[in-house]
């Protein structure tokens, strides 16, 4: 008994069996299809799958969003999500949309303010705090949804393709502030992109998704070194070999 709950402790999130399906048509479409996997605490994983995989699918039943028709999914510990949007509240400035989700975990209000400046500090979003999201690039609000996300105080950080609406420039400087907060702070992070090279930038492990419905059909480890650059020839090597295996899945599909 205690090996068992031993090894349980080393776990974040499992994921067993897990099968979603929506009506469609006056039928049933299938969005995951029996998936199993888990990540171990600390870790941090990326999904890559074709659009229409499953992959938002996964996050929101990991979220408790949406239901699973079949299976399982657990995670241990407190959930914080970050989306492709920022999703700020257009009439809080970047400290008040902080300070707002310091407020639902119960910090008292003097406290409040000196801890979401501090939090925006540590995305470098140090002069922004009395923006409003308008007055905001697209990095800096996802910065300010990464903010938003610790003040939550997580265990695991689930990320639904944050990046992609992003330039080159902004993308590269949140994967290093991404990947300086996940060390820091010992989250567990779970990343879904449609692209494998920032999968493979990111990830200890990348999960292959099935093209819908979606299941977990690979799984590469990523050995690199990190900080790695996108740019690096090693990793586009092991980024050409998911984005093949992504094109097999979508013909497949088909
Ligand atoms: P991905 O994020 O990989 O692009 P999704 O999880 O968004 O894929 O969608 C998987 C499939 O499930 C798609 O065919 C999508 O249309 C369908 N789907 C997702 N959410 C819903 C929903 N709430 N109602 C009906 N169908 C949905
Ligand atoms: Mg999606």
């Amino acid at each position: 008994m205690g090996k068992l709950l031993a090894l349980s402790e080393k776990h974040a999130l499992r994921v067993d069996r897990l099968s979603v399906a929506f009506p469609h048509d006056n039928q049933l479409l299938l969005a995951l299809d029996g998936t199993s996997f888990e990540v171990m605490r600390g870790e941090f994983v990326c999904v890559v799958g074709a659009s229409g995989s499953g992959k938002s699918t996964l996050l929101n039943v990991l979220a408790g969003l949406d239901r699973p028709s079949a299976g399982r999914a657990h995670v241990h510990g407190r959930v914080a999500m970050i989306f492709q949007e920022a999703n700020l509240l257009p009439w809080l400035t970047a400290a008040g949309n902080v300070e707002l989700a310091l407020e639902l975990r119960g910090i008292k209000a003097p406290e409040r303010r000196a801890l979401a400046y501090e939090l925006l500090a540590r995305v470098h979003l140090v002069g922004f705090e009395r923006r409003r999201p308008h007055e905001l690039s697209g990095g800096m609000k996802q910065r300010v949804a990464l903010a938003r996300a610790l003040a939550q105080d997580a265990d695991v950080l689930l990320l639904d393709e944050p990046f992609a609406a992003l330039d080159a420039i902004s993308r590269d400087l949140l994967h290093e502030e991404l990947e300086r907060i996940w060390k820091e702070s010992r989250l567990t992070v779970l990343f879904v992109t449609h692209n494998a090279r920032e999968a493979v930038r990111l990830g200890d492990r990348v999960l292959v998704f099935t093209s819908s419905p979606g299941r977990v059909a690979h799984e590469v480890h990523v050995d690199l070194p990190r900080p790695r650059s996108l740019d690096s020839p090693d990793l586009a090597v092991i980024a050409g070999s998911i984005t093949e295996r992504l094109k097999h899945e979508i013909t497949n599909g088909r």
